[in-house]
């Protein structure tokens, strides 16, 4: 049986350690399924990534919607990150952690009127905008409050990232961006509105991204456009390439951040500005995992199941995104290997989090960790069923911390009322 590679959930003794606690310690106290994430990660990561462009002026803003936990949201803002927010809900998570609010820029390809309000009270440092409708739309509110709202203009470079094709968003038949033969006229049009200036470029291409060249590809697309911008008059401060590299779940062989950067840099010198960079998934996807317990097993004539307590409420990537999160024991235990279906209570097919897959035979009341889970899991997390919210810990060191407890019934019903008059 192969073990995740990992210098952040490590066995020891035989027991899985998430830094320099047992997982079964924080089990003990907060039950299952629970989130556990390693507060060294995501550091390490951070500063992977700064140190991998330093030659260059660069910024990072890390993409919040991959999560969202107000500690892990400080953890990065306190090493000098920048913040990506994708919505009403997000700023005011941003907000709250206390960053400045030119560390944070306003992202999405729906925003409503509201969010481009707030963006422009609240001072941010720029709004990211994907129409002609939407541009217009922020140019009119600036006028209203007085302002002049700095934009960037997503656009579509039109490359295959070759990636799963819900998580793909820089091909032309998407709903992301303004497609690059617009591009120009889109800036004349922004340098034209009285109310908002343009400042800078960027893309992004899709996520899980794991090879070079569709990058590559890219930014020599947005090189060509910025030049072309810039010759038109226009003088744009950042360029920014978005998200989206990929991280090893299972075989994936993605490149490291220093062949990337010694790829792109020569390419980003010749854009002469500040690059941008918006990571999700490659600062948090392994820095998490979810503890999960096994409730049953059972076999039919087809095949052998695993019932765990945690399901496609915790963790739905498996279910829309078919992807593959590795399992393995907490205690590592010497035992047969079966090819089982290991799936969660909820009233669902489609709640797996692995099919036929390789495991060694367990027991009900053993508990299993699924691995990779600090991206995407929390944040799509949902009360299907009735389930509450499970809780987040953050492990430094030998210390762990319930940075968000398990939900309460209260949270469930909110403030959800019978209404008598309904009964009359
Ligand atoms: C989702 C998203 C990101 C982060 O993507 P990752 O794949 O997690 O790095 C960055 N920028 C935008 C605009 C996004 O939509």
């Amino acid at each position: 049986m192969r073990y995740f590679d990992s210098s952040y959930f490590t066995y020891k003794n035989n027991q899985l350690f998430c830094e320099d606690v047992a997982v079964e310690q924080i089990i003990k106290q907060v039950g299952t399924p629970t989130y556990i994430y390693s507060k060294k990660f995501f550091i390490d990561r951070y500063t992977e990534f700064t140190n991998a462009f330093k030659e260059i002026k660069h910024s990072i803003f890390y993409a919040i919607k991959s999560n969202f936990n107000l500690n892990l949201i400080k953890i990065f803002s306190n090493l000098g990150s920048g913040l990506d927010v994708n919505s009403e809900g997000e700023l005011y998570r941003a907000l709250k952690v206390g960053i400045h609010p030119q560390k944070i820029f306003l992202s999405g390809v729906g925003k409503t009127k509201r969010e481009i309000e707030l963006g422009i009270e609240n001072n941010i440092l720029l709004i990211k905008t994907e129409s002609e409708e939407e541009l217009i739309l922020i140019d009119k509110i600036a006028r209203e409050k007085n302002k002049i709202a700095p934009v960037h203009l997503r656009i579509n470079p039109n490359v295959d990232p070759k990636t799963h094709p819900y998580i793909s968003t820089g091909l032309a038949e998407e709903k992301f961006g303004i497609p690059e033969e617009e591009a120009i006229e889109h800036f004349r049009l922004a340098a034209k509105l009285e109310n908002v200036r343009p400042v800078g470029v960027g893309m992004h291409i899709g996520s899980q991204i794991t090879t070079i060249a569709p990058y590559k590809e890219a930014i020599e697309k947005m090189l060509e456009l910025f030049l072309k911008i810039k010759s038109a008059g226009i003088k744009l401060n950042h360029f920014n390439i978005g998200g989206g590299i990929g991280v090893v779940y299972n075989d994936e062989k993605p490149f490291t951040l220093q062949e990337f950067a010694n790829k792109v840099i020569p390419i980003f010198k010749k854009f002469e500005c500040e690059i941008m960079f918006e990571p999700g998934r490659f600062l948090t996807a392994n820095g998490g995992i979810i503890a999960t317990e096994v409730l049953y097993t059972k076999q039919n004539k087809k095949k052998n199941f695993i019932i765990v307590d945690a399901s496609m409420a915790e963790i739905i990537r498996p279910s829309i995104y078919d992807a593959y999160h590795h399992i393995q024991h907490l205690v590592k235990i010497e035992n047969e290997t079966i090819i089982a279906d290991i799936v969660g209570p909820v009233c669902e097919s489609g709640d797996f989090i692995a099919k036929d897959r390789e495991i060694i035979k367990c027991n009900s009341g053993e508990f299993l960790a699924i691995m990779s889970a600090g991206s995407y899991c929390m944040v799509m997390s949902s009360n299907y069923n009735g389930r509450r919210r499970a809780p987040e810990i953050m492990v430094d060191k030998d210390k762990f911390y319930i940075t968000r407890s398990r939900e309460s019934f209260q949270h469930l019903l909110f403030d959800e009322q019978i209404i008598e008059e309904l009964f009359q």
